[in-house]
């Protein structure tokens, strides 16, 4: 058994989540491949070394206001050494990293560096080796990843060493030029390494207990999803439910690597298992609505014509409006001489345009916006083949006196989603949460 671990910011913030994650890394011997991000909020006011990174760099010309935040960043790394009582030579580092910063390097050098750093305390204090990720994660001159190089690269590296320390976040070109990932991305090194070392598992250790079925500030008691498949994850992560960076599910996948969501401050829950296939057992335990995820900020769009229904190539020029706009939609539901169009509004900067453009493109009688529009997915594997589920979702909807104002269900039978009205979208979700409580 091999597992790579990845933990998240809040898991690192300070001398106390360190011991912590040695603990779980020392319980089990397959841990072999650590990979850190830079250390994140350690209270809900606090600043996440990655963001004084940034401050730092695009402040530099007002050298007070860099040494003060970049004082922030010395503090929080020597504080870790001092309580943890290791020596991993980060003060002379931290010298080279505020010239770097202050005279050659770029803004993805400057935000590397906390997972750098991060990574070279961890190393020292588990007593292992650090793999710096600028050598093995790769990235062509346009800072796109590599991701065929990464692998070599992952596996002849590592291949050396039994047990390593990979920093998160950032690899480099063939040149040397440091690239990070977007926001997020050390989920996307872990993810790497993973297929790099061909692991049975990738651990995700971040601070809730898995993923959970319903976003908490919309329900309160939302509990964790034992498991889910890659595809229904996608579906959720997509409508909004905050779990892993996207992109960091696409290497594991492709290798069939099953990665499980865990809990550094409560080791002992069980998580959220993400796979690529459930069968009927599981989801016969976990039932058929796998999550619910839900965005607001819609607006549905109407084209109405009087005998829409003959003319051909009306959704072609439809369609071809929003593709010139550089618009893409969400759905796109229609009548006998109707058809809607369900859009993200803010991805709209000139309605009245759009609207004008739409009405010469297609000749329409009328056009009607609804704005205030949100949509909710209700996600599962399970609902394939099973009779009653959009009826159990209305029936729900209905008792909690919420109108359904368009609804849509993949062929795939694996999302059905909703649209209902923004003030709605709470009780909404709750409603449909209870029904498959
Ligand atoms: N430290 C980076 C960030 O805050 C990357 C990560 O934590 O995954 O976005």
């Amino acid at each position: 058994m091999l597992k790579v671990v990845k933990f998240g910011g809040s898991s690192l913030a300070d001398a106390e989540h360190f011991r912590k994650v040695r603990q779980i890394i020392e319980e089990d011997p397959a841990r072999r491949y650590v990979v850190p991000s830079a250390p994140g909020k350690r209270f809900s006011a606090d600043e996440k070394v990655t963001d004084l990174l940034y401050q730092c760099y695009y402040n530099k010309n007002d050298r007070q206001l860099f040494d003060e935040t970049f004082q922030k960043i010395t503090d929080r790394y020597m504080q870790i050494e001092n309580d943890l009582g290791v020596d991993s030579g980060v003060r002379e580092a931290l010298e080279e990293i505020r010239y770097e910063m202050l005279f050659q390097g770029t803004s993805d050098y400057a935000a590397s560096r906390g997972e750098y750093l991060n990574g070279r305390i961890l190393a020292a204090y588990l007593g292992i080796p650090f793999v710096d990720a600028a050598k093995v994660i790769v990235f062509d001159e346009n800072g796109k990843l590599n991701p065929a190089l990464t692998e070599i690269s992952l596996r002849e590296k590592l291949r050396e060493t039994e047990r390593a320390v990979i920093p998160g976040f950032y690899g480099a070109t063939p040149s040397g030029r440091i690239v990070t990932f977007s926001r997020g991305g050390s989920d996307i090194t872990g993810s790497l390494v993973a297929v790099g070392v061909k692991a049975d598992l990738y651990e995700n250790w971040t601070d809730v207990s898995g993923c959970l079925k319903a976003d908490p500030r919309v329900v309160k008691r939302a509990t964790p999803i034992s498991i889910v498949t890659y595809n229904e994850l996608r579906e959720l992560s997509y409508m909004g439910a905050s779990v892993m960076h996207e992109e960091a599910i696409y290497p594991a996948r492709q290798m069939n690597i099953p990665i499980q969501i865990m809990n550094t401050n409560k080791p002992e829950d069980p998580g959220t298992k993400i796979v690529a296939r459930v069968t009927k057992e599981q989801i016969r335990e976990r039932g058929i609505v796998t999550g619910i995820a839900g965005k607001r900020g819609f607006c549905i769009i109407t084209l109405e014509k009087n005998m829409m229904h003959n003319e051909i190539g009306f959704g072609r020029k439809a369609l071809s409006v929003l593709e010139t706009n550089g618009l893409s939609f969400e759905h796109m539901p229609s009548g006998i001489d109707t058809l809607s169009l369900v859009m993200e509004e803010r991805t709209i900067r000139d309605f009245d345009q759009l609207l004008a453009d739409l009405t010469q493109a297609c000749q329409t009688d009328s056009i009607e916006v609804i704005h205030h529009v949100s949509l909710i997915a209700v996600v599962g594997q399970g609902m394939a083949g099973q009779k009653g589920t959009a009826a159990r979702i209305f029936t729900a909807l209905a008792k909690a006196d919420v109108n359904v104002m368009m609804f849509d269900q993949g062929s795939n039978e694996m999302n059905i989603i909703v649209a209902v009205d923004d003030e709605d979208f709470p009780a909404a979700v709750n409603a449909v949460y209870d029904e498959f409580e």
